[in-house]
């Protein structure tokens, strides 16, 4: 029989139907929960997507702390979902539970900034190196500003993104490349806007299509993770973003880096480890320890032309901002993470875990003659269904094969080892061990040796 990459395809699928039924059998509270939803929630949940994991109904959670969550079955998992990022430096560090404790009784939400918003701007700066800051409520929110700031501030409408690339609920990012050919994606819900008029999409690591879609001067910004994290992770090649940045700034298009993902790298996320130089940075998930917000910078000149033009709009509502954003709360929450939390020692302890992970997975690819590739930004780690990692995002695409992850997700998660949905993908925290990334690849192992031929 056709192997699929490099798995026997019968065997995947008695062994889905097993761990299917393992599941079911398991977790009699979260099918009670997930029945009882069905009801009043539509498809059964709070958010539609949290319908898609591997499991034949949710998993309902009964709490979470640093790397392990309980759920309400009275199972325990090393988490290495981390909650896609938003809880990547661990489920309720205390420094975050003890400021969001202390701000709860003093004031939530007023419309009026504390010394807390004076603290972070001071910090985001020193980290990240911009010197100006403003705030959302998530990554979706603070790209889709941070867009119409660009656009404001240059004049111009086109938006450039790489394919294969998700920045959040952001329309001007849902273009793909179909045969070379940019094109609405066709899964969206009520789309009525044609996005094509105003965003432009080219693969990742192609200079010449880069320069090709700046040369008129109509682009406002590119619009990038400085590593592709959402298609598979692709990883820039050498002097990629060197050649890029030079493009950009040649055709005064601003360079818009998302780090939401990548911050993964270090402190000051891939653009401080790489010396990048963005005019506008965005970071959302778990620049609060998972309190919905996300920041946003700006490179003194942006910040300047920024400011010019909001100043010489006429006066109203600029179609940035919401009423809870950078509220007492979750500044509170953004200073603790950002000065107990995120810190150097952390980032090194993670570093080590990863690379511990990624050893380890490649270990097992290798023994068993898998034609699959590990792929590591700092501490997300990722395991690909290819031999050579892709270059872009047409090639990541390619290699994407959702109903295969769902049954390892699957197999793992009924071993207590949560990763994320949607991907390969794998975080460590602080508080992962080196035994809990050991019972993770042992499981990995154990999933190939079941699943492989012969
Ligand atoms: N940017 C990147 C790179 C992301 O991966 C995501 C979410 N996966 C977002 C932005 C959007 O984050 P949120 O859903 O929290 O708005």
């Amino acid at each position: 029989p056709t192997l699929r990459a490099g798995l026997d395809p019968a065997r995947l699928t008695a062994l889905q139907q097993r761990e299917r039924a393992a599941y079911a059998a398991a977790h009699p509270r979260s099918q009670a929960l997930a029945q009882r939803a069905a009801r009043h929630l539509m498809f059964g949940v709070p958010l539609h997507w949290m319908n898609d994991w591997s499991t034949p109904f949710p998993l309902h959670v009964a709490s979470a702390r640093g790397a392990r969550l309980q759920d309400v079955d009275g199972h325990a998992y090393t988490d290495f979902c981390l909650g896609d990022t938003g809880a990547m430096f661990g489920h309720s560090p205390a420094p975050v539970a003890a400021a969001l404790a202390r701000q709860a009784a003093q004031g939530i939400t007023a419309m009026l900034p504390g010394e807390d918003a004076v603290w972070v701007g001071e910090e985001l700066a020193r980290r990240f190196g911009l010197p100006i800051w403003q705030f959302a409520l998530s990554a979706s929110d603070a790209n889709r500003f941070a867009i119409r700031w660009a656009r404001a501030l240059t004049g111009r409408d086109q938006v450039l993104i790489f394919n294969g690339c998700y920045h959040g609920t952001v329309d001007d990012v849902f273009v793909d490349l179909v045969d070379g050919q940019p094109r609405t994606r066709d899964s969206l819900l009520g789309q009525v806007v044609d996005i094509t008029r105003t965003t432009r999409s080219v693969e990742f690591n192609d200079l010449a299509a880069l320069e090709a879609a700046l040369a008129d001067g109509q682009v406002a910004c590119l619009l990038a993770e400085p590593a592709m994290t959402n298609i598979g992770m692709v990883l820039p090649e050498p002097g990629f973003w060197e050649a890029a940045q030079a493009l950009c700034r040649r055709h005064g298009t601003l360079l818009l880096i998302d780090e939401t993902h990548t911050i993964s790298t270090g402190p000051g996320g891939y653009t401080r480890a790489h010396g990048l130089q963005p005019d506008l940075l965005v970071l959302g998930k778990p620049v609060a320890g998972g309190v919905p917000c996300a920041v946003y910078g700006f490179s003194a000149e942006a910040a300047r032309r920024a400011e010019q033009a909001k100043r010489n709009a006429p006066p109203g509502h600029s179609g940035i901002g919401t009423t809870l954003t950078a509220n007492l709360l979750a500044l509170a929450a953004m200073r603790a993470n950002l000065a107990e939390v995120m810190t150097e020692a952390a980032y090194a302890r993670m570093a080590t875990l990863a690379e511990r992970l990624a050893d380890g997975l490649r270990d097992v690819i290798a023994r068993h003659g898998l034609p699959w590739c590990v792929t590591q930004v700092g501490a997300r780690t990722e395991f690909q269904f290819t031999p050579t990692p892709p270059r872009n995002g047409s090639q990541a695409d390619a290699i994407l094969d959702p109903a295969l992850e769902q049954i390892v997700h699957l197999y793992l998660l009924n071993r207590g080892l949560l990763i994320t949905p949607f991907h390969n993908m794998m975080l460590v925290c602080p508080d992962t061990t080196a035994a809990d990334v050991d019972r993770l690849v042992a499981s990995f192992d154990a999933f190939v040796g079941e699943t492989r031929p012969g």
